[in-house]
């Protein structure tokens, strides 16, 4: 396996890790596998009964406690460009005491990254004679505000998923079933690009009305308003997630007024985007264009989330959100409408931060539209 970046992208990222840790002042930091693992060694681990865990003292070298099962694949990724300490353990060996042993001496407090499965977690505290807090405050710093070689790799996620969204209005034909067209977009999600499928909502007519439906067997039906939320990760990792509504032959006038208001709900949220405004403003952008024109009880979810190598991660853009936006963080705008038992509509792009506004990575068009009947 190669890595996704040069080995000096990660070596960055430790010693960013280790001085957030160290001004926070936490002694050391334990990440289990996940994207954060993936986030500073380039290797996601397994979550499993065997642990794995990247121990980040607040000063001194990294220590890699991993199963020697496992060990060439730690061994291809970061770990071994930069040259971490290994502690490697077999079966009948006790691997919290290879996680004491990396720490920096006596400690105060230790932080956990949260994907580190209570599994290990609990039985960690017990030795350490204390309870770990959530790494999350200082993880996020660093997986929040993208850099340029990450902005670059969602940028390219973006045209994959774009190109995609070009071929459902010939996919989206009256008589075949949600199944059978998620299964074509599934193909091309791969075909143009992407490593992996992360989803496919193919909700038609009353199905798009429930924003979480994936797929089922309903046949699309002329007329039908259908919800197309698809998302994919490139072979370095790093997610797309689009959006778009469309309709299968001619839609009811009525709906389609509806959805121009949801249009111009998500390009007033995206035009909000700069820096120095809160997550909640983006969000109350969005809804303040629902709420006037009537729907705003229809808008059932948040404005959007951020998206990196996890498809879902903080900057979370949602009511109460005072997280204020920095250039380099990328999150999705996607308010919808729905409306029970008739259908639903969608729209959603990635955006980025940039120094003065904002760069829109989904450039399909946003209106309703029309799809073979
Ligand atoms: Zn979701
Ligand atoms: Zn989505
Ligand atoms: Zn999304």
């Amino acid at each position: 396996m190669d890595l996704a970046f040069p080995a000096a992208v990660y070596a960055a990222r430790l010693d960013r890790a280790r001085s957030l840790a160290g001004d926070a002042g936490i002694d050391a930091i334990i990440v289990g596998p996940g994207a954060d693992l993936d986030y500073l060694v380039g290797v996601r681990g397994h979550t499993i009964e065997r642990l794995t865990a990247l121990v980040i003292p607040a000063s001194g070298a990294p220590t890699v406690v991993v199963p020697r099962m496992e060990l060439s694949k730690v061994r291809d990724t970061a770990v071994g460009a930069l040259g971490l300490v290994v502690a490697d353990w077999v079966d009948g060996d006790d691997p919290y005491a290879s996680v004491l042993a990396a720490l920096p001496g006596p400690v105060r407090r230790v932080a956990v990254s949260d994907e580190l499965p209570a599994l290990h977690t609990l039985p960690l505290a017990d030795r350490l004679g204390l309870l770990p807090e959530l790494a999350t405050p200082v993880l996020r710093e660093g997986r929040m505000i993208k850099d340029e070689v990450e902005i670059a790799e969602l940028r390219r996620a973006g045209a994959a998923i774009d190109a995609v969204h070009r071929r459902v209005p010939a996919l989206l034909r009256a008589g075949r079933t949600e199944r059978e067209v998620a299964a074509d977009i599934a193909a091309a999600i791969v075909e143009e690009g992407h490593a992996t499928v992360e989803f496919v909502i193919v909700g038609s007519g009353p199905n798009g009305a429930d924003p979480h439906h994936e797929v089922s067997d309903r046949v699309i039906a002329d007329g039908d308003i259908v919800v197309v939320d698809i998302g994919g990760a490139l072979p370095s990792g790093y997610n797309s997630d689009s959006t778009r509504t469309y309709a299968v032959g001619d839609a009811d006038a009525e709906a389609a007024r509806r959805i121009a208001v949801l249009v111009d709900a998500q390009r007033a949220a995206v035009a909000a985007v700069r820096p120095g405004v809160t997550a909640a403003q983006v969000d109350a952008a969005a809804r303040d264009v629902l709420r006037g024109a009537g729907y705003g009880e229809a808008f059932v979810h948040r404005t959007g989330h951020g998206i990196g190598i996890s498809t879902h991660e903080e900057p979370y853009i949602a009511p109460g959100q005072a997280t204020v936006l920095r250039a380099g963080m990328a999150f999705s705008v996607e308010p919808g409408i729905y409306f029970p038992g008739e259908w639903g509509a969608r729209i959603e792009d990635i955006v980025v931060v940039t120094d003065d506004g904002v760069d829109n990575l989904n450039r399909t068009p946003h209106a309703l539209t029309r799809a073979g009947a």
